[in-house]
């Protein structure tokens, strides 16, 4: 068989064994690895040609997302897309829909892409999510009506991502220069709220109804960006933990999804649960789980998407999980510098190490994550706090 040809698991139908993605990154990446280790191919479509998932992939489409020749080449060679990405155009995903499967649907992923939708969804399905309003024009900020906001984040509805398009807010006049500082684009102004911890939720619903879960991670943030995750999550007892496992899957009814879906909560000092936000795709969050869990969540991605049964993932060793961002390249900022010292890490028990194929490390790019598996969160825990402190990491 020449290597162009499907696997024999799958040779019956090419076009129904080979996957397409919309998105390039490291979500991408990852999910093409689950993909191929099943046997199937891989369409990546990402117009930057530097893909960590372009250079996984069996083909790299590199064109816009919206670009019909490069959508249509998609659909005629893949059974089934989905996205990597949420900020993908949705009319994308929709053209996709009469051609292919597409998970998850278009209007769930429309909702996650615009933070005053995602709290209506939060609000409609009974969900509690942070006080805030919609701050969509000069007026609208300089309403001082908003005080009982304050002190609250600006937060732009769409494109942000690691804390970028977010502006803290104190007093009631810092509001309108804060929304010229953001372009004056539609933004929500929420409350900034007292955290005792944040944690996230990873779902995944297949196109029966039928839906698992990850077991809920904690989160550590530093600067807006994810820092660490731990799994189990130390600090929230087990009550809370289902809590927020049945609130996800109450979102994920209401937005009748299929895939993979995060939602972010914040847990506040009386215990109680907000929503943050989420994520219809896998999440940074959830990366432990290729190293931890016997079924990962990009294997759930795989699953959801090709309507294979979905199995209740087992977390099979305690977890903690390290992004690893260009500032811990000894010359961040010029292509090719050199790495932190790897073998030293991979000298640790337990640990995996992720790395997404980027050459020019800058300041906050995610440029690969280290799992530190072990038999007791403990362990984890020690033996991730000696790699933190290898690679020059703030202690957690
Ligand atoms: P992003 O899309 O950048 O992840 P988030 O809304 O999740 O945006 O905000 C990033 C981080 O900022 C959160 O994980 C949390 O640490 C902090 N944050 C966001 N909103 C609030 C809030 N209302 N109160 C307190 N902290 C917040
Ligand atoms: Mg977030």
């Amino acid at each position: 068989m020449s290597a162009g040809e499907p696997t024999p698991r799958h040779a019956a139908d090419a076009r129904a064994c080979t996957l397409g993605v919309l998105g390039g990154g490291q979500l991408g990446r990852m999910f093409v690895h689950a993909a191929q280790v099943h046997g199937y191919r891989v369409v990546v479509l990402e117009p930057d040609a530097a893909s960590p998932a372009g250079a996984a992939a069996d083909l790299h489409l590199r064109a816009p997302y919206n670009d019909a020749t490069s959508l249509t080449a998609l659909a005629s060679r893949c059974g089934a897309v989905t996205t990597e990405f949420e900020n993908v155009p949705a009319a994308a995903l929709r053209g996709l829909m009469a051609s292919c499967v597409v998970s998850p649907p278009a209007d769930a992923v429309e909702v996650c892409q615009h933070r005053a939708r995602e709290k209506q969804l939060f609000t409609a399905a009974g969900v509690p999510c942070a006080p805030y309003a919609v701050i969509d024009s000069l007026p609208a900020a300089q309403d001082p009506g908003h005080s009982a906001l304050l002190p609250g984040i600006l937060k732009t509805a769409r494109l942000g991502y690691d804390g970028k398009g977010q502006v803290v807010v104190a007093r009631s006049a810092e509001l309108a220069s804060a929304f010229a500082a953001l372009g004056s684009v539609p933004c929500v102004l929420e409350k900034r709220l007292h955290l005792a911890h944040e944690i996230s939720v990873i779902i995944a619903r297949g196109r029966d109804g039928q839906w698992v879960h990850l077991p809920v991670q904690q989160n550590l943030h530093r600067g807006g960006i994810l820092a660490v995750t731990q799994v189990p999550a130390p600090d929230v007892p087990a009550h809370v933990a289902e809590q927020a496992v049945a609130l996800a899957g109450r979102l994920a009814l209401r937005l009748q999804y299929v895939g993979v879906l995060c939602v972010e909560f914040f847990v506040l000092t009386d215990a109680t649960l907000v929503a943050n936000e989420m994520a219809p795709r896998p999440h940074n969050s959830g990366h432990y789980s290729i190293d931890a869990c016997d079924v990962s969540q990009f294997d759930l991605q795989l699953r959801t998407l090709a309507d294979l049964p979905l199995v209740q993932p087992r977390q099979h060793s305690a977890a903690v999980m390290l992004n690893l961002l260009g500032e811990l390249w000894p010359a961040e900022g010029s292509p090719g510098a050199a790495s932190p010292d790897w073998p030293a890490v991979l000298a640790l028990p337990g640990a995996h190490l992720h790395l997404y194929g980027k050459t020019d490390p800058r300041r906050g790019r995610k440029m690969g994550h280290l799992t530190i598996t072990a038999a007791s969160p403990g362990a984890a825990r020690a033996v991730a706090r000696q790699a933190a402190s290898l690679l020059g990491l703030p202690e957690f």
